[in-house]
């Protein structure tokens, strides 16, 4: 029920919950930030800081599959998953396949699409209100492709951009070079978003966020949250820590990859996954490109961060628990120094997260079924800073009564 000042508990500092407290908190409501770490360590910490609207295809493609058994055990791949984790992974992968009809995708780039819409614009504002406009970047994304037969693997995923509208441009060598230098002559293609862009430093981001909620009045408790529990048409909150046994109108579960562990045991089961994402950052290495690089070819993604040149990518399905592969971290550094000269000498320094998957790659953004006040912001995969804004303006409108309650009946479906 929406009530004047309601007291709301957001579960996760993460970009997505950070964003949810403080839109929740310009508009009055009464907002506790539980985190068992900092704000902005999770996930949000080292993601390759793209804003990418026009993603709206999802992960699970048609082509996508037929590549997916010798990527599974090639450990060099984009794509790993371990042998003795198949057998937890299974359900999820078969999820993950029945995605891939065409009718699933379709259904599946519509909501993309919808929550993409604005990403761009609400970003640079973000970033302006929070005293940053220094982290934003609008300088294009640019896709590279070694020839014309790479490209095709893509291509429906481009042609889907472009039904979406967004522009598009092909360049050719001297095309690329004129953009990156930088670049290996191995690179012959490139797909052009010139109006994309890229958030300089997430983790200080979230940072900016996690600061602007507090001086805006809004409390942040650092507390490891057990259990949520159901008490009238409230929750209350089973913490180690200050918010321990307290009492609350809304909870907004928004733990990421964590999520499914705090849901199910209220009979909320979510299909969601861990995909384990690595980065290596080159130390002073930030001006080799100028903008966000996507070697397509291999999934990884080149960006100048305002610290270091950040390479990302890799997805590895191993579960919460199993510590980082340094493998994975060493591919990518590899591959840099394969495609920009003057690395080798450079220090650099790794990180692992999880993104927080669903099969269909769409988000679960809504209020759990029964509307109990419990509201779901998870799921974000790949597109969690770019949808993070959109998905804290669409739990505030509901929570609030400001818009209809969507619920996540439908991503429980998908579960
Ligand atoms: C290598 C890589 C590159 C990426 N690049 C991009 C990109 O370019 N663009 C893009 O849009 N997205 C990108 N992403 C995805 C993006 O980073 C994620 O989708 C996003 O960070 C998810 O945010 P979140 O707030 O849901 O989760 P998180 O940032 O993981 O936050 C969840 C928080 O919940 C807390 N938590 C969990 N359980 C509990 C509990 N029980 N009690 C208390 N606290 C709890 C955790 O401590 C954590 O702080 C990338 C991801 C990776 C790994």
């Amino acid at each position: 029920m929406a009530t004047a000042s309601p007291r709301v508990a957001v579960v996760g500092a993460g970009i997505v919950g950070t964003s949810i407290a403080l839109a929740l908190r310009k508009r009055g409501a009464d907002v506790t930030l539980v985190d068992r770490d900092e704000p902005g360590h999770g996930c949000s910490y080292g993601n390759s800081g793209a804003v990418s609207p026009a993603s709206v295809a999802p992960l699970a493609m048609p082509g996508v599959l037929a590549s997916v058994p010798g990527m599974l055990l090639d450990d060099e791949s984009p794509l790993y998953l371990p042998l003795r984790y198949l057998p937890r992974a299974l359900p999820w992968l078969l999820r993950f396949v029945a995605s891939a009809r065409p009718a699933a995708v379709k259904e599946a780039a519509a909501k993309l699409a919808a929550i993409h819409a604005g990403a761009l614009d609400a970003h640079e504002a973000m970033a302006r209100e929070l005293g940053v406009p220094e982290l934003f970047l609008r300088r294009g994304h640019l896709h590279l492709y070694p020839d014309a037969a790479a490209l095709v693997k893509d291509a429906t995923g481009w042609r889907m951009r472009q039904e979406y509208g967004f522009q598009v441009e092909r360049l050719d060598r001297a095309g690329i070079e004129a953009l990156e230098p930088g670049v290996s002559p191995r690179y012959r293609l490139g797909m052009y978003l010139a109006d994309h862009a890229t958030i300089l430093n997430p983790f200080r981001y979230v940072q900016a966020m996690a600061r602007a909620y507090a001086a805006a009045g809004g409390r942040i408790v650092c507390a490891q949250v057990d259990r949520l529990q159901p008490e009238g048409h409230g929750w209350r909150l089973h913490a180690r820590g200050e918010a321990d046994g307290e009492r609350f109108d809304h909870a907004v579960v928004a733990a990421g990859a964590w999520s499914r562990e705090l849901l199910a045991p209220l009979g909320v089961h979510l299909a969601l996954e861990s995909q384990r994402g690595y980065h290596l950052q080159f130390e002073g290495g930030r001006d080799t490109v100028s903008r966000t690089v996507v070697l397509a070819d291999r999934k990884v993604f080149v960006t100048p961060m305002e610290d270091g040149l950040r390479v990302g990518g890799t997805v590895e399905i191993a579960g919460l628990e199993a510590p980082p592969d340094p493998r994975r971290a060493a591919v990518l550094g590899r591959i840099a120094r394969e495609t920009f000269r003057g690395l080798d000498d450079l220090p650099t320094r790794t990180w692992m997260g999880h993104r927080p998957c669903m099969p269909d790659s769409v988000p679960v953004v809504g209020a759990a079924p029964r509307d109990r006040g419990l509201w779901l912001a998870t799921g974000h995969g790949h597109l969690g800073l770019t949808d993070s804004l959109n998905t804290a303006q669409r739990i505030a409108d509901a929570l609030l009564g400001a818009a209809a309650p969507v619920p996540a009946d439908a991503a429980l479906a998908r579960a």
